[in-house]
């Protein structure tokens, strides 16, 4: 069992003002667990640029230590700088380093940059000063050429500077485990969370898992869908099967959980504290 897991939450760069109260007031609930970081996503090619950045800073400046997600997206070099440069002025020194995909109608011509690349870049500009999380994928990200080379490309990411990943969702602690252990035979010896999605919506899951290759093992499919005209129903179900993966994850000696909140906190919130996770 993992002693003083790391805890983070990420949200989705919220763009409306009722959705920032909404954040802020989500921050305020989850803050008891201690979060290392809430993190903000960036939307695919930048397309969050402002908006992420606008909330990250508000947070920060509210006392709540943020990790804002960046891609190159379609930016040059010198924006994705001075972007990371307006982190560190704010007192930001936290980011998840990430390559992005295109955004949905974007045909494929248009190069995308590899995690590495970026990573390597932050590390050239700005040495130490940025603790850096990059992500990884236990079911193998979907465009990999093979598992090992997956593998490969994560390590190349630490080699470059990173320092932790926190892996794509999943279901099957098997995966992950198996994952881990693949990774270590390579030399890669830093942290591995597994990023935790909580089950709300069985529609919104299985779309999204079939874009992100994530797999919803099939017994939970066929539970999630007879539950998937009753919210409270699914909502408890997955909490039962949730709760028992992070169990099973920190038993397992994972080192910590990055939870999906879906800008939501009664999720995440009930998971921690069915976890008996330590309070402020
Ligand atoms: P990479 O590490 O670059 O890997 C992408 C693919 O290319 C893999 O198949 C890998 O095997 C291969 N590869 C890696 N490096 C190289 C190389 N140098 N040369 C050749 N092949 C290579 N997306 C967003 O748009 N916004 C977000 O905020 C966001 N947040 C995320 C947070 C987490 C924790 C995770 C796990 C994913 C997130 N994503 C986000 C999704 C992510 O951007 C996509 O999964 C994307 O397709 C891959 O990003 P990456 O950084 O893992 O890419």
């Amino acid at each position: 069992m993992t002693n003083n897991p790391h805890i983070s939450f990420e949200f989705f760069a919220a763009k409306t003002p009722e959705g920032k109260q909404k954040l802020r007031a989500t921050c305020e609930k989850l803050d008891i667990y201690n979060p290392e970081f809430y993190s903000v996503t960036y939307g695919a090619g930048g397309s969050t640029r402002d908006t992420t950045k606008d909330l990250v800073l508000d947070l920060q400046q509210d006392g709540y230590q943020s990790a804002p997600h960046l891609s190159f997206g379609g930016d040059s070099r010198e924006d994705v700088l001075s972007l990371v440069q307006s982190y560190r002025d704010a007192g930001i020194n936290k980011l998840v380093a990430l390559r992005g995909d295109l955004p949905s109608g974007i045909g494929g011509s248009k190069q995308l940059v590899h995690a590495n690349e970026l990573v390597a870049l932050i590390r050239e500009h700005s040495g130490d000063y940025f603790e850096i999380n990059v992500g990884a994928y236990p079911e193998i990200h979907p465009e990999a050429e093979s598992y090992s080379k997956d593998i490969y490309w994560l390590g190349e990411k630490f080699k470059a500077g990173a320092d932790r990943a926190i892996t794509q969702y999943f279901y099957n602690a098997d995966a992950y485990f198996r994952f881990v252990d693949e990774c270590a035979k390579t030399g890669i010896d830093k942290p591995i969370v597994p990023g935790i999605m909580p089950l709300t919506n069985y529609h919104n899951l299985i779309r999204f898992s079939d874009n992100c290759g994530a797999e919803i093992p099939r017994w939970l499919r066929w539970q999630l869908k007879e539950r998937s005209d009753n919210s409270e129903d699914l909502v408890n179900y997955g909490i039962d099967v949730v709760t028992s993966l992070c169990e099973k994850l920190l038993a397992g000696g994972a080192p910590g959980l990055h939870f999906y909140t879906m800008n939501q906190w009664q999720n995440s919130a009930t998971l921690c504290s069915n976890l008996g996770l330590p309070t402020k």
